[in-house]
């Protein structure tokens, strides 16, 4: 058994942490003012391979392991956390849209790698979230076309993605009737609407409203009816780059916090001096390696094609909880100042709590882990 980074991966890691202390830490609060987040940005990615790691090298991606996915997203997130949304959709969307006909793949997969194009992944509804496979929106095949109605809610990047990785219903009830679904976002009868968002403004998150749009048939991803289990499959590794994410975010916070309680100083001494600092600092250390190597554990076992969905839940659970609460505690060591709009710490706990309900929610997580653990007669989520 080996914990430790291959020579590539490490390489990988240090470009990776480079470019979030470059470009992404200086400009980490202007994106919290809602200001649009530039293409370029999307290019360097691109660039950097981070775009198109699920995508393979015949369709222009980058060909990337899944740890190596964590690798960029714990890095990234030490830069800005909001900044692995791309990595994340991109992941998703490419490992979903793999399974589209030759043609769409051809028009699709390289754009979303070059980062030309960005891709959101649409599933939650106003009326479903946790419980997902209970979905309403509706694909109706008419001849050459699928007619898509529904409202999408709650969706990362609905304001700049080009398209969506949709899930709708073609079937009956349930799971198995739903389908995914290549859809631009320029057809006519789409609609965007933008939410005020407390925290991670850089993803525009809002709703998808789709009024009768109508796709080509061939923009079906995979069979009718097997929507659900490809999104589900793709949440699996997303689990654990959102608990890398927010770790990394977490790790960036105490390494300041380490700092300043060096140079800080109360009743005649450096603060990192006082037991009751340090050792917090100690333990919330200890909490975040914790969640890393089973989130890491998690990527390697994706690696290998094992099963993975137990630790993927546990790592989305706890990565986000810790990271969450190694930050707050940094916020308080801090004093007065770790409350200032000036810090990057509030927009960093603001960010992480966000994505404690993203692709799942702490209860749903515990919900799978009871599942994978007891059997399914005593999950409620069956
Ligand atoms: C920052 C952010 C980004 C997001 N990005 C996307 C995206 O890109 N695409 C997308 O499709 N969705 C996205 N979502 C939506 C997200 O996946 C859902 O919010 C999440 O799955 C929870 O669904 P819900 O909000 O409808 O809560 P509900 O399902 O209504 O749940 C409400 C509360 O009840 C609890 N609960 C529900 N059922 C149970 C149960 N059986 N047992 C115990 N507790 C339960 C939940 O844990 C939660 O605390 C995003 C959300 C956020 C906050």
């Amino acid at each position: 058994m080996d914990l430790t980074f291959s020579p590539e991966e490490q390489a990988f890691a240090d470009s990776m942490r480079r470019y979030a202390r470059e470009r992404l830490m200086p400009e980490y609060a202007k994106w919290d003012q809602g200001n649009s987040y530039p293409r370029e940005r999307l290019r360097e990615l691109a660039q950097l391979g981070v775009t198109g790691l699920a995508i393979p090298a015949e369709y222009g991606g980058s060909e990337g392991t899944f740890v190596m996915a964590g690798i960029a997203a714990e890095e990234l997130g030490r830069g800005d956390i909001n900044a692995t949304v791309f990595l994340q959709t991109h992941m998703i969307g490419g490992s979903i849209a793999i399974h589209a006909q030759e043609q769409v793949k051809r028009q699709w997969l390289p754009a979303l790698a070059s980062g030309e194009r960005i891709a959101c992944l649409a599933l939650t509804e106003p009326g479903a979230g946790s419980d997902a496979a209970a979905i309403a929106a509706s694909a109706r095949r008419d001849g050459a076309h699928y007619v898509i109605r529904g409202e999408k809610a709650s969706i990362s990047l609905a304001g700049m993605a080009d398209v969506a990785v949709m899930f709708a219903r073609t079937g009956g009830p349930g799971a198995r009737g739903i389908s995914a679904f290549m859809v631009p976002l320029d057809l006519p009868g789409v609609s965007r609407n933008l939410y005020r968002s407390a925290g991670g403004r850089l993803m525009q998150r809002g709703s998808l409203v789709f009024e009768d749009v109508r796709v080509p048939a061939d923009h079906l991803i995979g069979e009718e009816g097997g929507g659900f289990h490809q999104v589900m499959e793709a949440f699996d590794f997303n689990r654990a780059i959102i608990a890398l994410a927010c770790l990394g975010a977490a790790e960036q916070s105490l390494d300041e916090t380490i700092e300043y309680a060096r140079q800080r100083r109360t009743f005649g001494k450096p603060l990192a001096l006082h037991e009751g600092v340090s050792f917090q600092i100690a333990e919330h250390l200890t909490l975040v390696s914790a969640a890393r190597w089973l989130a890491y554990h998690c990527l390697a076992l994706r690696d290998r094609d094992q099963r993975h969905t137990r630790e993927a839940a546990m790592c989305k659970w706890m990565g986000p909880k810790a990271a969450a609460e190694a930050i707050h505690a940094c916020i308080i060591l801090h004093g007065w100042l770790g409350y200032d709009m000036d810090l990057p710490l509030q927009q960093r706990l603001r960010d992480v709590v966000g994505n404690e309900i993203a692709d799942g929610t702490p209860e749903i997580m515990k919900a799978i882990v009871v599942r994978e653990a007891f059997g399914r007669e005593y999950s409620p989520l069956r």
